[in-house]
């Protein structure tokens, strides 16, 4: 079974030359064996094949742990603790309860909900 991730997912990868970039997952032909995923580069369009395994967190995911780790530096002690846990979690563990509402289906209010029932149901991949 293809462990490849859905057609348009974005996601940034880090290249061995040290430049971080965009990409999107787009069609992948039957040749290319199932641990590996058609990408489009961001700007030029050009389409690479890599490993599944280079792909990482979603952008979606990634922006919005940076995010709270950022804001987490507004505050001190164990404020700023909880908020980097919470960071840490966004990337690591969102498949099982949700580190923001701390439930396992989402309260409706929670602005995770969304995503993590897009990776419930299979349209988002987390990091392996
Ligand atoms: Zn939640």
């Amino acid at each position: 079974m293809s462990t490849r991730p859905p057609i348009g997912t974005r996601y940034r990868i880090n290249w061995a030359d040290g430049v971080s970039g965009g990409v999107t997952v787009v069609p992948t032909g039957g040749t290319v064996p199932d641990d590996e995923v058609n990408v489009m580069h961001d700007g030029d369009g050009s389409i690479v094949t890599v490993g599944v395994g280079r792909l990482g967190n979603p952008e979606t995911v990634t922006i919005v742990a940076a995010t709270l780790r950022t804001a987490a530096e507004w505050f001190s002690g164990d404020d700023r603790d909880t908020m980097r846990e919470v960071a840490d979690q966004t990337e690591a563990n969102w498949d099982s309860i949700c580190p923001v509402c701390e439930e396992v289906d989402c309260d409706e209010d929670c602005p995770l909900e969304h995503l993590r029932a897009a990776v419930a149901r299979g349209e988002l991949r987390r990091r392996a």
